[in-house]
């Protein structure tokens, strides 16, 4: 931009021009980039920091009998998270709001700091955009799972005609259907029944998409895998897109009792994929993106569909590693490796490892130690030790929500975090990462989607020191 000064009233009205033009840009400056009011204060404008989020997928818990009374975030060996703890700022947050859904969109909405009343309109859109299908303000996304349901009679051959209340979810996951099964049974989808605004996009195993162009998405229904061995009618799809849904549903029936890949899997001694189940739908969510909500390019590091769409929504550079399963043989290190790697080029890095979360939904206490441990010692801990080559730097460790084994589900307790400031000079909290520990602090962000803008700002780290806080 040229600014031209000339003498006299002349110019006079360019200085005028010029100054209004060096406010404008301080106020830009001031709210674009929300850091650089940080650094002034700090008074070391050299200071540019990196950012990263350690995300343990459902990793707290609760008390344990098995481990007398203690969490598993206890008994576990977490050397590198309690460093993060000792040394830093340790409190806990509520991620997944009062009265929402307990789901990971939800509390990963919080982690990154978007309020989930806010901006959520479901979990589909989300999972449309991590496979970049592209959704207008009319449009209306539905997970559409492959399931198996079960007649009256127990068989899994199902008449042809309306859909039964009666019949049971068998399997949600439709007998996990390799991707080919998955992308023939969806192909034919598209072939009988796309159309007047229906579209089906192909994913992964019985995960798939359906998109209702200009439709609509006011339907409450069941996720699958909430009625597992019950009659669907327990959550019998209602509201104005029933009737829609239910049509979908009966033809996917008819199309895939006769279907090739089913009759392959009948003789391979398999249960049939058997119909669809729609659910989870919503129209795209209006998300600002990360980089102009906090002034910082991000990268997003996961193996789950649903936080690569999140990342995806947020204008994140999205990252492969090779060989992440989200499962506890997950490639941990390669994970670690990207970010470091990746902090190279952007200022913020979401690391999500889905592992522990996996072992809660199992039940399974020996799973769970392994994953926490795997997380603490594969990821935490060389991410700690790159980071020191990396200059200032804010580390972030926490879960999403709690998996706890008792309940094999996501439960809606408040979630403990540590945060590090490679910078802050001040004293650390002295404690362990443990639920308890956090609980202790007294430091606990109710509205936790807060918390984000907090540790971005480094406003965690000058807090009014009374215990009972709440920021
Ligand atoms: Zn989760």
């Amino acid at each position: 931009m040229v600014v031209s000064v000339r003498r006299g009233r002349q110019g006079q009205r360019g200085n005028i021009a010029l100054n209004r033009f060096f406010l404008d840009f301080g106020l830009w400056i001031f709210y674009r980039y929300p850091d650089f009011r940080i650094l002034k204060r700090k008074g070391n404008m050299s200071v540019k920091y990196k950012y990263i989020i350690l995300l343990g997928d459902g990793m707290s818990d609760r008390p344990i009998p098995e481990l007398a009374g203690r969490t598993p975030l206890e008994a576990a060996a977490t050397p590198h998270m309690d460093r993060v703890a000792s040394g830093g700022i340790v409190g806990l947050a509520r991620t997944i709001p009062q009265g929402m859904a307990l789901g990971s969109d939800v509390a990963n909405l919080s982690v990154l700091g978007y309020d989930p009343a806010r901006v959520y309109t479901g979990r589909s859109p989300i999972e449309a955009a991590g496979m970049g299908v592209d959704l207008g303000p009319d449009d209306v996304a539905f997970r559409c799972n492959l399931v198996t349901l079960g007649s009256m009679g127990g068989g899994t051959d199902l008449a042809d005609g309306p859909v039964d209340p009666q019949w049971v979810m068998v399997d949600f996951a439709g007998g996990h259907p390799s991707n080919e099964e998955g992308r023939s049974l969806v192909a034919s989808l598209s072939e009988h029944i796309a159309g007047s605004g229906i579209e089906f996009h192909p994913g992964v195993s019985y995960r798939h998409l359906m998109v209702w162009r200009n439709g609509m998405d006011e339907l409450d229904v069941a996720p699958p895998h909430d009625l597992t061995d019950n009659p669907i009618g327990e959550g019998w799809p209602k509201g104005d897109a029933s009737e829609r849904v239910l049509d979908i549903m009966r033809r996917s029936v008819e199309i895939f009792a006769h279907h090739p890949v089913n009759r392959l899997r009948r003789d391979a001694g398999k249960a049939p994929v058997n119909s669809v189940w729609l659910w989870g739908q919503g129209r795209r969510p209006n998300l600002p993106l990360f980089a102009d909500r906090y002034g910082l390019q991000g990268a997003m590091i996961t193996a789950v569909d649903l936080l690569r769409g999140l990342g995806a929504c947020l204008g994140f550079e999205l990252i492969q590693v090779p060989g992440a399963t989200g499962y506890l043989d997950t490639n941990y290190r390669g994970k670690a490796d990207a970010a470091l790697e990746a902090l190279g080029r952007v200022d913020l890095v979401y690391l999500h490892v889905e592992a522990p979360d996996e072992a809660g939904h199992g039940g399974n206490l020996n799973d769970k130690l392994a994953a926490i441990e795997a997380f603490d010692g594969k990821v935490v801990g060389p991410v700690l030790q790159g980071l020191g080559r990396l200059g200032a730097h804010r580390v972030l460790v926490m879960p999403d929500h709690a998996t706890p084994l008792e309940i094999k589900t996501h439960s809606g307790d408040p979630v403990p975090f540590a945060a590090l400031d490679s910078e802050s000079g001040t004293a650390g909290s002295g404690v362990e990462y443990t639920e308890n520990s956090a609980a202790g602090t007294g430091l606990m962000i109710d509205r936790g989607h807060e918390l984000m803008g907090r540790f971005i700002r480094g406003e965690l780290w000058n807090r009014p020191t009374d215990p009972g806080a709440e920021i």
